[in-house]
C-alpha cells in the first residue's frame, strides 16, 4: 500500500518534472516574498529571538565542547559518505547526486529559514548539521537508477521504482531522525537547542527536496540530454540493487523505528507544553542578564573577550587537525587500508564468519545492496548465500561445520615458532591457528600449499585460504570474485579430481531429449557454452523419436601401451615372439588381472620398432572408464615379463601406442574403450517437415563433406559432422575425462538412401573408441553423478559390472547420431549460419563497436 503510493508519487514527479519543479521553486520564492513583506519583529520575544540572543551569550564550556563533537562527527560522516559513494565507482553519480542534494537542500533550508526570519549568518554552525543529515546515497541510488534506463519511458519507470522503495523507508528515517534531534531542543545547551531547531527543519526540508524536486529534475536533465544508458554496462548491477524483495526495509528496523517514533513523540509533547507555558517568563531574565552583561568594564570585557577567543580557537583547531588526518589517511593511506581490509576479510573467519568470510570477492554486493538496505549486513549475507551456494549443501567430511571457521584475526598473528608448536601439537593442530597464522605458516614453508586443507582439517576452509594466498600473491583481488567455492564437497575432490583447488567452474547444462535409444527414451544432459549445440542435438531427437536409433556396443577394451627397450632387435624380436605365444599370454593375464576385480586382460597388440617394443594392453574394465586400472595392470604384468628377460628396460609405462588423448590412427583401427555402432532409418516425411531438407540432399551432403572432404583433409577418424560437440557436453555433463574427447570423437557417419522409393533416410554412425565410464574419475562428484542419474547409469552396475558404462557409451553414439542428422539439415538447408546468428551471439559480452563488423562473419566452428 505505502510502496504503491511512493511509486504513483514518483511516477507523478518523474512524468510532471516541469509541474513540479515550477510549483516548487514558486513555493520557494512565494517564502522569500513573504519574508520581504513581513513587517517590523514580533513585540514578544520568542524562542527563536530568545536563541539568537543566546548566541551572543557567554560562550561556556558545555557548548563548546557539544559543538566540537558535532563538527567531528559530521567531518567524519562526510567522510565516510564520500568513501562508499566512491567505492559505488562513479564520480558522474556522486557529481550528480551529491552537489545536488546538498545544493537544494541548502537552498530551500535557507529560503525556509529566511522565511521564518532566522539570521542566515546561524548557518556557519548548521552546515555541521546539513552535512550531518544529507543522506547521499540515497539520491546516488535514484541517480544511478534513472541513468541505467535506456529511454525515457524507463527512466520514469525507474524513478517510479526507486521511489517506491526509497519513499517509505526516508519517510519513516525522516520522523525519527526528526524526533531524535528534537531531543536536542530539550537539551538545556542553548546553542545545540537553537541548531537542533535548524537542523529539525533541515531534515523536513531535505525530505520534500527529495520527494518532489530531486525526482523531478532527474527526470527532466535525463530527458533534455537524451542520455540513454549511460550506466548500461552496470544494469544488472542496478537492477539487483533496487529489486523490490531484496531491498524492502528490514520489517524489524520498521517497527521499531515505529515503536521509537511514537516513545519519542511522548517525549516531546510532554516537554513542550511545561515549556511553552513558561517559555517567555523564563526568557526574560536571560534577556535582562544580557543586557546587564553589557554594562561590565572594560577590562572585564577585554577578559571575556581574550577567553572567547581562546576557546573558539580550541574548537576550530580540533575540527582542522581531524580535516587534516583524514585528507593525509585519504591521499597516503587510503590505498593501504584498502589492502588491509580486504586481508583483514581474508583471515578473518571466526569471530564473525559471516560479515567477513568473502568480503573480498563479494565486494560489488556489498557496495550494491549497501546504501539501500536498513540492514546492509544481512543482506550482504543473503547476497553472499545466492551467489555462492551452488550446489547442496555442503558435508563435511571432518565433521565440522563449513560455516565455523576458526579465524582469529581479530588476535595478533603469533609468532612462526609459536604457530609452528601449535600446528604439530596433536591436540591443537592446524585447526585452532587463524587464517593469517596458516599463511604465515605456508608462506615459511612449514605447511606445503597444496595440503592447506589437511592441515586445517576443514577442506572449505583451506580452498578460502589458498585463495586469499592466491589473491594476494599474485595480486588478483577481483579475479577471483565470480569463481565460487563455497558450499561444494571438497572431499571428493581431493588426491582424487582436481589438486590446489580455488574454486569450481559452474557450467550451464541443458537437456536435449527424449531419444528414442533402443526403444527407451532418455533424456540426455549436456553441459556447454555453445549456443545452439542443445536445441539442434534436441531437433535430432525430435526426428528420431518415432522410428528410434538401435545400437550395439562391438568392442570393449581400454588400453595402456609401454614401451620397453632391449639391448638388441634380437633380444627384442624373442621377447615379442614369447608374448605373442598364447600360453605365455595366459601367464602374463594372470598377473594383470590379479591387480582389479574388474580388470581383465583380453588383448596385446606389439608393434617393433628397432630394439624398442611398444605392446599395447587391452583389457575390460567394468563400469570404470579404465585408464589406471589398466595401468595398474600393466606394469604388474610387465614387472613379471622383465624378470623373464631382465635385459629388458621398461621406458615408460605409456609409450603412446595407447593412445590416450592425442588423436591416433591406432584408436581409429583397433578401437579404444567402448566401440559402438547406432543406426536409423528415417522416413522422408520426417525429413521432411522436422528436417526441413530431403533425403537426396542429405545423402550428397554427407558424402562430399563427412567422406570425401574429411579424405582431401587427411582426417583419422573425422569422418563427421560434430561428433566432438556432443561427445564433449555428455562428458563434461558426466564427469567423463574431457581430455579424452580426442579419441572418443572418433566417428564416420554414413548416410544412404532406403525404402522402395529410396526417400527414406539411412544414417549411422559408427564410434569405435569412447573412453567412458561410470565409477572413478569425476563422475563421483554430486552435480556429474546427478547426470548419470538422470541416465539412469550412476555408479556401478550390481548385476552386470560394464553395463552401465556400455549403456551410457550408446547413449553418446546416439546423441551423436541425432546430432548428426540435425546439422547435417542445417547445411543442407542452408540454415546454420542463420540458427547460430540467432542463439550463439552472446550480445552482453560484444562491444558496440564490434558488434556490427561479426555480422559480417559466419560462426563456423561446427563444420
Ligand atoms: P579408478 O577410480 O582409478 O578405478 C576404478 C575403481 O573402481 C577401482 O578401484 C575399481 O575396483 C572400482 N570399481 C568398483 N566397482 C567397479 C565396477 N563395476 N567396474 C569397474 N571398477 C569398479 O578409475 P579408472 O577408470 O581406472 O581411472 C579413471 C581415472 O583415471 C580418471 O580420473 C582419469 O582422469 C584418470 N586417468 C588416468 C590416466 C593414467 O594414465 N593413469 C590417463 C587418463 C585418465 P578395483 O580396485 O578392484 O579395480
Amino acid at each position: 500500500m505505502t510502496t504503491r503510493f511512493f511509486r504513483v508519487h514518483g511516477e507523478f514527479c518523474a512524468t510532471h518534472p516541469w509541474e513540479v519543479i515550477v510549483a516548487t521553486l514558486t513555493l520557494a520564492v512565494c517564502m522569500l516574498t513573504v519574508d520581504q513583506q513581513q513587517p517590523t519583529p514580533l513585540p514578544k520575544p520568542t524562542l527563536r529571538q530568545c536563541a539568537e540572543c543566546l548566541q551572543e551569550a557567554e560562550y561556556n564550556a558545555a557548548d563548546v565542547i557539544v559543538m566540537t563533537l558535532i563538527r567531528c562527527l559530521a567531518v567524519l560522516y562526510c567522510y565516510y559518505q564520500f568513501c562508499n559513494l566512491e567505492k559505488l565507482g562513479s564520480k558522474y553519480i556522486l557529481g550528480i547526486a551529491g552537489l545536488f542534494t546538498v545544493f537544494s537542500s541548502f537552498v530551500f533550508t535557507s529560503t525556509v529559514l529566511n522565511l521564518l526570519r532566522i539570521d542566515v549568518s546561524d548557518l556557519k554552525d548548521a552546515l555541521f548539521f546539513f552535512l550531518l543529515l544529507i543522506d547521499l546515497s540515497k539520491a546516488a541510488m535514484l541517480a544511478q537508477s534513472a541513468l541505467s534506463a535506456s529511454n525515457q519511458e524507463e527512466v520514469k519507470s525507474n524513478i517510479a521504482r526507486g521511489m517506491a522503495v526509497l519513499g517509505p523507508t526516508i519517510t519513516l528515517d525522516t520522523i525519527v531522525e526528526t524526533l531524535v534531534i528534537g531531543v536536542g531542543t530539550l537539551s538545556g545547551v542553548h546553542r545545540l537547542e537553537m541548531l537542533s531547531y535548524f537542523a529539525c527543519l533541515s531534515v523536513l526540508v531535505n525530505y520534500i527536496v527529495f520527494m518532489t524536486f530531486y525526482p523531478a529534475c532527474l527526470s527532466l536533465i535525463l530527458e533534455l540530454s537524451r542520455t540513454t544508458n549511460i550506466y548500461g554496462n552496470k544494469q544488472s548491477l542496478i537492477a539487483r540493487a533496487l529489486k523490490e524483495e531484496d531491498h524492502k526495509s528490514n520489517p524489524v528496523v520498521q517497527r521499531v523505528k515505529l515503536i521509537m517514533s511514537a516513545g519519542l513523540m511522548l517525549v516531546h509533547a510532554r516537554s513542550r507544553w511545561p515549556f511553552k507555558e513558561d517559555d517567555v517568563e523564563n526568557i526574560r531574565p536571560l534577556v535582562a542578564e544580557q543586557h546587564m552583561s553589557l554594562n561590565r568594564t572594560e577590562d572585564a570585557a577585554l577578559h571575556e573577550y581574550i577567553m572567547k577567543w581562546v576557546t573558539v580557537s580550541a574548537d576550530h583547531i580540533v575540527i582542522l587537525i581531524l580535516l587534516l588526518a583524514l585528507v593525509v589517511k585519504f591521499v597516503f593511506f587510503e590505498n593501504k587500508e584498502e589492502l588491509a581490509e580486504q586481508l583483514r576479510a581474508h583471515i578473518s573467519t571466526e569471530t564473525a564468519p559471516s560479515e567477513n568470510k568473502n568480503r573480498l570477492f563479494t565486494m560489488p554486493l556489498i557496495r550494491t545492496t549497501f546504501f539501500l538496505s536498513d540492514n546492509p549486513k544481512e543482506e550482504d549475507d543473503a547476497e553472499r548465500e545466492d551467489k555462492e551456494v551452488q550446489t547442496d549443501l555442503a558435508r563435511s567430511p571432518f565433521g565440522k561445520s563449513l560455516k565455523g571457521s576458526n579465524d582469529t584475526s581479530a588476535k595478533t598473528c603469533r609468532s612462526v615458532e609459536e604457530c609452528l608448536r601449535i600446528y604439530n601439537d596433536s591436540n591443537l593442530g592446524g585447526s585452532v591457528l587463524s587464517d593469517d597464522e596458516v599463511i604465515l605458516l605456508v608462506k615459511n614453508k612449514h605447511i606445503p600449499g597444496y595440503q592447506i586443507e589437511k592441515a586445517v582439517d576443514d577442506p572449505e576452509r583451506g580452498v578460502g585460504i589458498r585463495r586469499k594466498i592466491l589473491s594476494v600473491e599474485g595480486k588478483l583481488f577481483d579475479a577471483l570474485n565470480d569463481l565460487p567455492y563455497k558450499d561444494y564437497d571438497y572431499a571428493k575432490v581431493m588426491g582424487a579430481c582436481c589438486e590446489n583447488v580455488i574454486g569450481y567452474m559452474p557450467v550451464p547444462v541443458g537437456f536435449a531429449g527424449p531419444l528414442n535409444l533402443d526403444s527407451r527414451h532418455i533424456y540426455v544432459p549436456m553441459a556447454t557454452t555453445e549456443g545452439c549445440l542443445v536445441a539442434s542435438t534436441n531437433r535430432g531427437c525430435r526426428a528420431l523419436l518415432k522410428c528410434g536409433i538401435t545400437s550395439r556396443v562391438v568392442g570393449d577394451g581400454m588400453t595402456r601401451g609401454p614401451v620397453v627397450r632391449f639391448p638388441s632387435i634380437a633380444r627384442a624380436s624373442e621377447a615379442m615372439a614369447w608374448m605373442k605365444c598364447s600360453q605365455n599370454f595366459e601367464t602374463m593375464k594372470e598377473q594383470f588381472d590379479a591387480s582389479s576385480r574388474f580388470a581383465r586382460l583380453s588383448k596385446l597388440l606389439i608393434r617393433i620398432a628397432g630394439r624398442h617394443l611398444f605392446v599395447r594392453f587391452e583389457a575390460k574394465t567394468g563400469d570404470a572408464m579404465g585408464m589406471n586400472m589398466v595401468s595398474k595392470g600393466t606394469e604388474m604384468s610387465l614387472k613379471y615379463v622383465q624378470k623373464l628377460f631382465p635385459d629388458m628396460e621398461i621406458l615408460s609405462l605409456s609409450g603412446n601406442f595407447c593412445t590416450d588423448k592425442k588423436p591416433a590412427a591406432v584408436n581409429w583401427i583397433e578401437g579404444r574403450g567402448k566401440s559402438v555402432v547406432c543406426e536409423a532409418i528415417i522416413p522422408s516425411e520426417i525429413v521432411q517437415k522436422v528436417l526441413k531438407t530431403s533425403t537426396a540432399a542429405l545423402v550428397d551432403v554427407n558424402n562430399s563433406k563427412n567422406m570425401i572432404g574429411s579424405a582431401v583433409a587427411g582426417s583419422i577418424g573425422g569422418f563427421n559432422a560434430h561428433a566432438a560437440n556432443i561427445v564433449t557436453a555428455i562428458f563434461i555433463a558426466t564427469g567423463q575425462d574431457p581430455a579424452q574427447n580426442i579419441g572418443s570423437s572418433n566417428c564416420m557417419t554414413l548416410m544412404e538412401h532406403w525404402g522402395d522409393t529410396g526417400e527414406d533416410l539411412y544414417i549411422s554412425c559408427t564410434m569405435p573408441s569412447i573412453e567412458i565410464g561410470t565409477v572413478g574419475g569425476g563422475t563421483v562428484l554430486p552435480a556429474q553423478s546427478s547426470c548419470l542419474e538422470m541416465l539412469n547409469v550412476k555408479g556401478p552396475n550390481p548385476d552386470c559390472p560394464g553395463e552401465n558404462a556400455s549403456q551410457l557409451a550408446r547413449i553418446v553414439c546416439g546423441a551423436v547420431l541425432a546430432g548428426e542428422l540435425s546439422l547435417m539439415a542445417a547445411l543442407t538447408a542452408g540454415h546454420l549460419v542463420r540458427s547460430h546468428l540467432r542463439h550463439n551471439r552472446s550480445t552482453t559480452t560484444i562491444p558496440e563497436q564490434f558488434s556490427h563488423t561479426t555480422h559480417l562473419t559466419p560462426p563456423c566452428k561446427d563444420f
